[in-house]
């Protein structure tokens, strides 16, 4: 039975994957032969492709807050005492603030040494307008924030903080009340376990989800609008790549002592995954069932770690907006202190904990950090046109140090499985 089901695992992963690259050379195909056949653009890319693809992310959106909700409950529950579970608290948003902060300075390292906005010429490009404008949120209100004034409320509106705190508070609560409340613990474990067989089922769906995403990105992403902005896409790329690739796995190396090429190998499903959809919080449900599947680090962390994570961190965002100082800097003229930079670093800190996991929300906190350096915000309408491609790497980072996180405090905590991990 067991060897039924991991072959259908291994099947499910492959197939996403080849609906992945399917996708993406049907999308070029389409914008290279048929961008002006009106029928392949209206009922095909516009249609098909956008209902299938949009309907999969909606499904993926749906399993979210009842998922959250009911395993954050259970995992409460079940670490039971309040002190444990401040512990683990404190450590991964500890952890999650270090890889924050490490990734703006590796963004700005990067974005100094390629230059990516030297020689461009401003008048050339025609800023857009900027929808972030500069209601950015300050810091007092994001933390006030995190106490939902109405929890049901929370729950309908999908704020995955307040969402957290208050299932947390819950469990800590039912742990405390034991059999008083057990018809009600009982209650919110067959909820986790519906939900996880939800989450299967849609699961199943993914790879005709994932084609027809990538299909419609990249049928209307025409290749030259990327040209003026190469430098910039390719700064933000390998800057990607050294957190996700370098940071990321040497941490992960030096504290748990787990193979990252194996840890990177059994997690690519979850980047792909992040990858299409750009949203972190679509891919809570995958995140946690790879990680205790595959990596095996137990639910009680990883249903803690991980929404809190699409919830508050961001590296790949803070990545992106690290460059984007940069480049916008130079592409103006403007010149940066050191004390600039550091401001930055702050600043991308914070935008990645207010950036909510949902797609392009890092363009409207960069608002926040172009206005602490005195950047001019529409330099946002530069970066605006290729910022899709960007934000689906990113996306992948984001969802990644989340894991990373998790499995090194789930290693410290006793609660990681390495037979698991070390099992093919
Ligand atoms: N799309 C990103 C995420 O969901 C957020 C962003 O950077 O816009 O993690």
């Amino acid at each position: 039975m067991n060897e039924v089901k991991e072959k259908k695992k291994i099947g499910l992963t492959t197939r996403i994957f080849i609906a992945l690259i399917a996708g993406a050379i049907v999308g070029i195909a389409l914008n290279m032969f048929a961008a002006d056949v009106d029928f392949v653009q209206n009922v095909l890319v516009n249609g098909i492709f956008y209902v299938v693809g949009q309907g999969f992310i909606r499904l993926m959106q749906m399993l979210v807050v009842p998922l959250v909700f009911c395993s954050l409950i259970c995992g409460a529950t079940a670490i039971g005492d309040s002190k444990t579970l401040g512990k683990v608290g404190v450590k991964i948003i500890g952890f999650y603030i270090f890889t924050t902060m490490m990734a703006v300075a590796v963004a700005l390292g990067i974005g100094l040494l390629i230059k990516p906005g030297m020689g461009l010429d401003m008048s050339q490009i025609q800023t857009a307008e900027v929808a972030a404008s500069s209601d950015s949120v300050s810091f007092a209100e994001t933390l006030l924030n995190i106490i939902p004034k109405n929890p049901i409320g929370a729950l309908a509106n999908g704020e995955m903080l307040q969402v957290i705190v208050f299932a947390l508070i819950v469990g800590v609560i039912l742990a405390k009340l034991q059999d008083k409340t057990q018809l009600v613990t009982n209650f919110f474990q067959q909820g986790n376990d519906i939900m996880m067989e939800m989450t299967m089922m849609v699961m199943g769906l993914a790879p005709i989800g994932v084609f027809c995403l990538i299909a419609k990105t990249f049928a209307g992403l025409g290749f030259s609008a990327m040209v003026p902005m190469f430098k910039y896409m390719g700064a933000v790329l390998l800057a990607l790549f050294i957190q996700c690739c370098g940071v990321y796995q040497i941490l992960l190396a030096l504290l748990t002592r787990l193979n990252p090429l194996r840890f990177l190998k059994k997690f690519a499903p979850v980047m792909g995954f992040a990858f299409s959809t750009a949203t972190s919080n679509a891919t809570i449900p995958m995140n946690i069932d790879t990680l205790e599947e595959k990596i095996g680090v137990n639910r009680r962390i990883s249903s803690f770690t991980i929404p809190l994570g699409a919830t508050i961190n961001m590296d790949g965002t803070s990545i992106m907006q690290g460059v984007a100082v940069v480049f916008v800097a130079q592409a103006f003229g403007i010149q940066l202190s050191p004390a600039d930079y550091l401001t930055v670093i702050a600043t991308a800190t914070l935008a990645s904990i207010g950036t909510a996991g949902v797609p392009s929300v890092g363009l409207v906190t960069l608002a926040m950090v172009f206005d602490s350096v005195g950047l001019p915000v529409a330099g946002i309408g530069l970066i605006m046109g290729i910022d899709r491609i960007l934000d689906m790497a990113r996306t992948a980072v984001n969802i990644t140090g989340d894991a990373v996180c998790t499995t090194i405090v789930a290693h410290q905590d006793g609660a990681l499985d390495k037979s698991v991990f070390n099992k093919n």
